[in-house]
């Protein structure tokens, strides 16, 4: 699943290939992709040019000549394409790759540039979706986004006073995006490695040291995580061609069984939490 670094990267990549360019025809082959009709999401599509790409968390939100939004969330199996002749950039999750041809059978939306370029958003199971709002509609949104990695809203004071009071799991919560935006299953494993913390400790019993351990480390492995490109596994395409290499600074995440590098006694394990896989050392985490 693309998380916040993946996202951020597909953004970068285009914001070199699509600002200015014109939108001239949309073809929707799926539409439970788009939250409104089919007919309203083209009307206020065609004629526009790109102004701008955005992130929140992991929404994409580009900005349209019309002074409207188009919000694009990749969920669980989304994917960019862009493709310029021979040239096509792609970011998000890693199937269908690029080069197995284009459009392929889930390119569900396509967008064609004047200058003939087009963008494919292609969904295996579909969980993805693309929806236009105008500003006031965008707010709503980004208001139910917590303090993110990377934005001036995630100081150590803001991080602790989301964390007072609760009394579920550090991993529950870094996941929760209405409260902390962006980090998904990879990365919480990490920060909480990082910061030698067990990802089910119950929050009412960390440390003031642990909650700032975990306030510093969120940033420092998203922020690497970004200049890495993000992380690719074998079944993730990387964005330009290049391999999102933060897949070599893992620590514990996909490690179940090897030892600790970080402490070199520990075995790493692997359990279920918090519905999702989670690892860690039993060793340095506390
Ligand atoms: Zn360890």
């Amino acid at each position: 699943m693309p998380e916040l670094p993946e996202v951020e990267t597909i953004c970068r990549d285009l914001r070199k290939k699509i600002i200015n360019k014109k939108i001239v025809s949309i073809s929707v082959k799926k539409k439970n992709l788009i939250k409104q009709s089919v007919t309203g999401f083209k009307k206020k599509l065609v004629g526009n040019k790109i102004i701008s790409i955005d992130r929140r968390g992991k929404l994409i939100i580009i900005n349209l000549s019309t002074g409207n939004y188009l919000l694009i969330h990749l969920k669980m199996t989304g994917q960019l394409i862009y493709q310029q002749k021979d040239n096509i950039i792609a970011g998000g999750h890693g199937l269908p790759r690029p080069e197995q041809g284009l459009p392929s059978r889930f390119s569900h939306i396509i967008f064609i540039f004047s200058d003939k370029s087009q963008l494919f958003f292609n969904d295996i199971r579909q969980f993805g979706y693309m929806q236009i709002v105008d500003k006031e509609e965008l707010d709503l949104v980004i208001d139910n986004y917590g303090i993110e990695p990377g934005l001036k809203n995630f100081t150590l004071d803001n991080f602790n006073n989301v964390l007072k009071n609760r009394k579920t799991s550090i991993k529950a919560l870094l996941l929760n995006q209405k409260v902390i935006a962006g980090i998904g299953n990879i990365y919480a494993d990490e920060i909480c490695h990082l910061s030698s913390v067990r990802p089910m400790r119950r929050i009412n019993t960390l440390t003031n040291d642990e909650k700032k351990k975990l306030w510093k480390y969120s940033t420092t492995v998203i922020n690497n995580a970004i200049k890495k490109r993000g992380t690719t596994f074998s079944d993730y395409v990387d964005a330009d061609g290049h391999s999102g290499s933060y897949v070599g600074h893992l620590k514990v995440f996909g490690k179940q069984g090897s030892h600790c590098t970080s402490c070199s006694k520990g075995v790493i394990k692997k359990i279920r939490h918090a519905g999702r896989g989670t690892h860690y050392c039993p060793n340095c985490q506390k």
